[in-house]
């Protein structure tokens, strides 16, 4: 576990932008902590701590932060990684789901193929796979991506958010283990 100063100081180097993009909106800017060197090594280091003993066999990141996250733990683990991406980018066969936002719907897909031919470890066990992004607020976006990873033969082992917005109570409707670094309240 982080301790609570390390953890200050990842909340810290994390800037809150008031209205953006809409309105009642704090967006939580991460930029600010990728260009800290020392506040990056933290985190990516707490992460590949905790990850070290889980066996796993790919890195799945949500478009796009957790593409940034999830490439940089992959590459300290020695796994690969398999980007989530919103609808359209992936230029392969692909897998999509689709979930409701406040007013619409968004979709996100995956490639049929991301973790090899029907997603089996060649011991023929589902591939353990962490699912990674920067924030859970809702929970929609996790949510249809751990139903991707089901979806082409792999098993979500764990979702991993550097914040979850606690306040949302979002964790509670994703049927597999989540861990935030930082809960924001
Ligand atoms: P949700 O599906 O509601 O859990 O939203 C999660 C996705 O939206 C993540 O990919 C986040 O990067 C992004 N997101 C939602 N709310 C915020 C926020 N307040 N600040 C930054 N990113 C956010």
């Amino acid at each position: 576990m982080l301790n609570e100063k390390d953890k200050k100081f990842l909340e810290d180097s994390i800037r809150d932008i008031k209205d953006f993009p809409k309105p009642g909106i704090v967006f939580k800017d991460i930029t600010t902590l990728l260009s800290n060197a020392k506040a990056l090594k933290v985190l990516m280091s707490h992460l590949e701590t905790r990850y070290a003993s889980y066996n796993l066999n790919y890195i799945a990141g949500i478009d796009a932060r957790g593409f940034i996250f999830g490439s940089i733990l992959a590459d300290r683990l020695g796994l690969g990684f398999v980007p989530i991406r919103k609808k359209g980018k992936l230029p392969y066969s692909t897998v999509s789901e689709k979930y409701s936002l406040e007013y619409g719907f968004d979709e996100v897909e995956i490639h049929i193929d991301a973790f090899g031919k029907d997603g089996l470890t060649h011991h023929k066990k589902p591939s353990k796979v962490l699912l990674i992004d920067d924030l859970i607020a809702t929970g929609g976006t996790a949510k249809a991506a751990v139903k991707l990873i089901d979806s082409v033969g792999a098993e979500c082992v764990e979702c991993c958010f550097i914040m979850e917005l606690s306040f949302l109570e979002a964790t509670k409707d994703i049927k597999v283990p989540v861990y935030s670094v930082l809960n924001i309240n």
